[in-house]
């Protein structure tokens, strides 16, 4: 299968490597992957990522911006199997999934992909060399060993989360442990500060992968397919959280590759060319960045909570009084999903109060180009770990306000390690709102931003160390840059013969 390139000279040279990357059809795990995309095409390999129509027309952009700088990517869209699945047309994405109990066949549609993967790929030219997959993709393990080629698994969460979940597995926790608050002294972690204490986490806080009722098939599958992997690559630094990625490495038993911030890859000057990120933005590029240059530095605070969680009526309403009395410049994100007829008919009146210092966004906005501008000084987030990276990666001081999977350990890194956070309060997860549930009052809000944005000393001391850890941020995706001799690494491995490739099978 390998093809042999000679030059002038008649000197032989391997073909590039030829990656395929197969992203979970989500947000949050899209976009690292597409940033992913265009750092290894940059670095010389010729990149295949797979997506399906609903998704491929939301980056289209993207893929367009990819065309034009000639960029060797090539899309392959797999039609979905909605119908197939039982589920809606059109239903490609975590964020359109209608209600809970439609998550399982979500992930029974994402395996069905395996075949007309498999089909897709074993005919291309050049052969793929090497697949990295989501972690929440574990049937693509089939589809790489009948081609006979390396798979890496990609880690969209945090190292803080990965080690943790993988350490509780190994120890049987989720089996032996059934207080979920009982605080566990993490393996391996015995010594994590200077008074020689151990880290400690709740099972609440730590509920590794797919630990719930219903999902145990999945789960196997997804461990079942980490364990049999090649690799692991992760979007993080080493700088971020030291302490965890060390701890990982000793115990996974395989090579990993440390290769974030990704959110950093995308420095092109051009605020429109940068606005799309995952999605058409729902504003006016324009009239937001007028409004933002037109803000004092660090003065503004951008409000968001990723791509899935659902507030309901009642706590965005909270929020929304929260913030009014903070008294604080604002951007403000509300979900498509998340409006209704009394949200809407409540914003009207809001919006028209805070016109002077408020800025709403109903539906998609363009998170990263926010975090980026001189004037926003903090932000309200769920502590995604794409989100929590973003804050980090522009030294934007963060409140936490964690809502499920490893938002509340990425809380503990920011808050308690990077001391570049408040956190607001929650302790428990939550996934979709309940119709009356209030997690967070307004006086929590407001005082929480006040802390946050106000200029006396303990607020500055935040800023200068999310500047410090920002600055590091950017030196690791920099030549010489811990990320960026990862990256190079990781070329360098996907390079080898298919054929040198030994199948990792469960002992
Ligand atoms: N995002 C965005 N605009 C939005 C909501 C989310 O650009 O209105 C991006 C955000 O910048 C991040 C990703 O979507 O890159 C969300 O990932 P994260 O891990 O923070 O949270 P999740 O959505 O997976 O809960």
């Amino acid at each position: 299968q390998t093809t042999i390139i000679s030059d002038s000279n008649n000197n032989t040279a391997p073909p590039p490597p030829h990656v395929v990357l197969v992203p979970l059809m989500a947000q949050g795990h899209i976009i690292p992957m597409l940033d992913m995309a265009r750092l290894l095409a940059e670095r010389g390999t010729f990149v295949t990522f797979i997506t399906t129509p609903v998704n491929a027309l939301r980056i289209k952009p993207i893929i367009v911006r990819v065309h034009e700088s000639n960029l060797p990517i090539d899309f392959i869209e797999l039609p979905f199997p909605c119908t197939e699945a039982g589920l809606p047309p059109g239903c490609e994405n975590c964020d359109l999934i209608p209600s809970n109990d439609l998550f399982p066949t979500f992930f029974s549609a994402l395996q069905l992909l395996a075949h007309r993967l498999e089909q897709r790929l074993k005919d291309l030219v050049p052969h793929p060399t090497c697949m990295i997959n989501d972690m929440f993709n574990p049937w693509t393990a089939n589809v790489a060993r009948s081609l006979n080629i390396r798979r890496l698994v990609f880690h969209g969460p945090s190292c803080i989360h990965i080690y943790c979940s993988h350490v509780f597995h190994l120890h049987k926790i989720y089996e032996t442990v059934t207080d979920e608050f009982e605080e566990i002294a993490v393996p391996g972690l015995t010594d994590y500060d200077d008074a020689g204490r151990s880290f400690k986490v709740c099972r609440m806080h730590a509920p590794g992968w797919f630990n719930w009722p219903g999902y145990e098939k999945l789960r196997e599958e997804v461990l079942h397919a980490e364990e049999a992997a090649d690799g692991v690559v992760i979007n993080t630094f080493d700088d971020v959280e030291p302490m965890f990625v060390e701890a990982y490495k000793k115990v996974v038993g395989k090579d990993v590759w440390t290769v974030g911030s990704l959110c950093l890859y995308d420095k092109d000057d051009d605020f429109s060319a940068r606005i799309v990120r995952g999605n058409k933005a729902a504003v006016d590029q324009e009239k937001l960045l007028c409004w933002l240059d037109s803000m004092e530095e660090n003065s503004v605070l951008y409000v968001s909570f990723g791509s899935l969680i659902r507030m309901n009526v009642g706590q965005i309403l909270e929020i929304g009084s929260g913030l009014q009395a903070s008294e604080v410049p604002f951007i403000w994100v509300i979900k498509d999903a998340e409006k209704c007829p009394k949200v809407e008919e409540w914003l009207e009146g809001f919006e028209r109060r805070m016109s002077f210092r408020s800025f709403v966004i109903k539906g998609w906005a363009p998170q990263a180009v926010i975090l980026s501008h001189k004037s926003v000084g903090g932000f309200v987030s769920h502590c995604g770990w794409n989100s929590t990276l973003e804050a980090v990666s522009n030294g934007v001081p963060m409140i936490t306000w964690p809502q499920f999977g490893d938002q509340f350990l990425n809380e503990r890194l920011v808050v308690e390690f990077l001391r570049i956070g408040i956190a607001i309060g929650v302790k428990i997860p939550v996934f979709n709102y309940g119709e009356d549930e209030i997690r967070v009052r307004r006086d929590d809000v407001e005082r929480t931003v006040r802390s946050l944005m106000n200029d006396g000393e303990v607020a500055e001391e935040r800023r200068i160390r999310a500047r410090e850890i920002k600055e590091k941020a950017i030196k690791s995706m920099e030549e010489g840059g811990s990320s960026y001799e990862n990256i190079t690494k990781l070329v360098e491995y996907m390079k080898q013969e298919p054929r040198k490739v030994v199948q990792r099978t469960k002992a």
